[in-house]
């Protein structure tokens, strides 16, 4: 071997071994948050929820005790509570819109009310937004029954208690943008709530960076068998964005995106962040954006293009959901407050926390991200742009196999350009912005540059 290449092959070593690190850290502050998390208090909230009655989106709305209206403004002097802690930061609202009768399950004009929490941001250069929802509402057998019990233990007491939680404690630090904890309405008549939340966001040219839906976390008890998972939740997200121009789906269809749509990225990021921060725990990612047929609070976001995804427990239960509460057979049948796993709800709830937290404290994600195809060869050289505003100690590069479902390596730069070993012909890239304690933007997937 000639001196030469000796050389180099030291020089490609010394370049590896100074360049390329893996990043472990973990925010002790997250942490610290995390153990802030209280089952007791999730299941205070889901008892509260139930003790109305019933919340149908169209039930009584001037009871103090029982209905839709009691439930909300109940969500709403929570959310004062925890503003006192928060300096002024933290504000809530109920945001009233009207509805027309649409012929199906809204039967006539009536006037809904979305339950807001808003925790402003200490940037006011920084217009970045995250979004969490719950669905106030809920339901017997009998969709259109507004006066009828329909406790929504589960559904979706559940998801609304563990984005209270996340107000409750997120209010209490500082964060640079505008954090939304929102308890929609109108979710079993047709998702109205999050579609008037999500037009809004769209017609204003919100920021959105994420949102994310909580919509049945707390059970744990596979109906019809004596399964019983408390380790997983799934995690739904679209493969194809539902709106994507033409111009996009030439890109994707070019570089074979078809499984890297923003929103799946956000759920990959999710299973990391919990791998991450979260015990016992398992993210199930399922690669379609809702249940077979089926749509959430989530689905109006992914429509408005934005970035958008579902937690949902791994087990459902039929003889808990939308099921009238009675006793058939010595069957318990309906959405009860006994049959919600608090322990499997606050470990749900953590993965939120530590997701939220970490894209709330994460850098701008880089921009201009590209790949460049000038030259055949078996490397590739990626380059982006640094984002601007909250600073960026390095960047991350996730690779995986095309046949992979996960990243499968990380790849840590200070640089905003690096020629890597590995070929685009063979692997699927992606690149994120992190500061020195590890907070990740979403990664971006890069296009051709020539
Ligand atoms: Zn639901």
């Amino acid at each position: 071997m000639k001196p030469t290449s000796i050389l180099y092959i030291v020089v490609i070593l010394f370049a590896v071994h100074t360049n390329y690190a893996q990043i472990k850290g973990y925010d002790a502050e997250i942490k610290t948050m995390l153990s802030e998390v209280k089952s007791e208090n999730l299941e205070a909230t889901v008892r509260k929820l139930t003790s109305f009655g019933t919340r149908h989106t169209l039930s009584d709305t001037k009871s103090t005790t029982r209905g839709i209206g009691a439930a909300r403004n109940w969500v709403k002097s929570e959310f004062d509570k925890y503003a006192l802690a928060s300096n002024g930061r933290l504000t809530s609202s109920i945001d009233f819109f009207t509805i027309k009768a649409d012929g199906k399950r809204i039967a006539t004009d009536s006037q809904l009310g979305n339950v807001m929490a808003t925790l402003k941001g200490t940037d006011a250069t920084d217009d970045r937004v995250l979004i969490i929802s719950g669905h106030l509402d809920s339901r017997a057998t009998d969709v259109m029954d507004a006066t009828i019990d329909a406790p929504g233990a589960n559904d979706d007491g559940s998801g609304v208690a563990a984005m209270m939680e996340l107000a409750r404690i997120m209010s209490k630090r500082e964060f640079p943008f505008t954090l939304i904890f929102v308890a929609v309405v109108g979710e079993e008549q047709g998702l109205y709530g999050a579609k008037h939340l999500a037009d809004k966001a769209k017609d204003e040219k919100w920021n959105v960076v994420a949102m994310i839906n909580n919509d049945m976390i707390g059970n744990s008890l596979s109906s019809g068998t004596s399964i019983r998972d408390n380790t997983q939740v799934r995690v739904f997200s679209e493969t194809i964005p539902y709106l994507e121009t033409e111009a996009e789906a030439k890109i994707r269809k070019a570089t074979n995106r078809d499984n890297d749509s923003p929103s799946r990225q956000l759920a990959r990021y999710i299973k990391t962040v919990t791998n991450q921060y979260v015990a016992q725990l398992d993210i199930n990612l399922v690669y379609r954006n809702d249940r077979f047929l089926r749509g959430g609070d989530h689905t109006p976001f992914s429509q408005n293009g934005f970035t958008a995804i579902r937690f949902c427990e791994m087990n459902e239960n039929y003889d808990h959901q939308h099921q009238t509460v009675r006793k058939e057979n010595n069957v318990q049948y309906g959405d009860l407050p006994e049959f919600v796993d608090f322990e499997y709800m606050k470990k749900v709830t953590c993965s939120n926390l530590a997701t939220f937290s970490n894209l709330a404290w994460a850098p701008k994600a880089p921009t201009n991200v590209g790949i460049e195809v000038k030259d055949l060869t078996n490397f590739s050289t990626l380059v982006w742009n640094k984002p601007e505003g909250k600073p960026v100690y390095g960047y991350t590069i996730l690779i995986r196999e095309t046949a992979a479902p996960f990243w499968e390596k990380t790849l840590f730069v200070k640089d905003t350009r690096a020629e890597i070993p590995y070929s685009k012909d063979n692997f699927f890239f992606a690149v994120q912005a992190i500061d020195e304690l590890g907070h990740a933007s979403l990664p971006v997937f890069p296009i051709p540059i020539r």
